[in-house]
């Protein structure tokens, strides 16, 4: 678990967020939370090693695959996030109302970590606004001002029956 940044910055007694720490599932759930923070994003989380790899996406997700939407790797969450709605205080970390925006399972195309360390992970939803092949890009290089945190959340179209590879 590498929650240690996730439970840094929050008071637990003052928020009503899950400090986490339950049984780790080997699911594979995905979930994107809308959170009405000093600005609205979109938390896109990805259940993976018992923990939720979690990116803000600013203008959230997009269907169109011509649409690369900016999404800001976050620290890890505890997967009892995955279930949280609720309003965080003011003068707490992100405060703000959280509401479960989308959630259902993923499936890494290929090797999740390999993809998170390269910078390209490409997986499979099935959820209920979101469905089909999506990616996500590590921007790099001189495009990159984050430090690596930088990546784009992309639709892929879909291949023709049969052509997958
Ligand atoms: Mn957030």
């Amino acid at each position: 678990m590498t929650l240690g940044a996730y439970r840094r910055k929050r008071d637990f007694s003052r928020t009503p967020e899950p400090r986490g720490g339950a049984k780790s599932s080997q699911g594979r759930r995905f979930v994107v939370q809308e959170h009405a923070a000093s600005r609205l994003h979109y938390d896109f989380r990805l259940e993976l090693d018992g923990v939720l790899k979690s990116w803000a996406v600013p203008k959230g997700p997009s269907p169109d695959p011509g649409e690369r939407r900016l999404a800001v790797q976050v620290e890890d969450y505890p997967i009892e996030y995955g279930a949280f709605e609720g309003t965080i205080p003011k003068g707490q970390y992100g405060a703000g109302t959280v509401g479960i925006w989308d959630l259902g399972a993923w499936a890494p195309v290929g090797d999740p970590h390999e993809g998170l360390k390269r910078g390209h992970l490409v997986f499979e939803l099935v959820g209920g606004k979101l469905t089909g092949r999506w990616a996500l890009v590590r921007i790099r290089g001189r495009a990159d001002k984050s430090g690596g945190k930088n990546w784009l959340l992309i639709r892929e179209g879909d291949a023709p029956l049969g052509q997958d590879p």
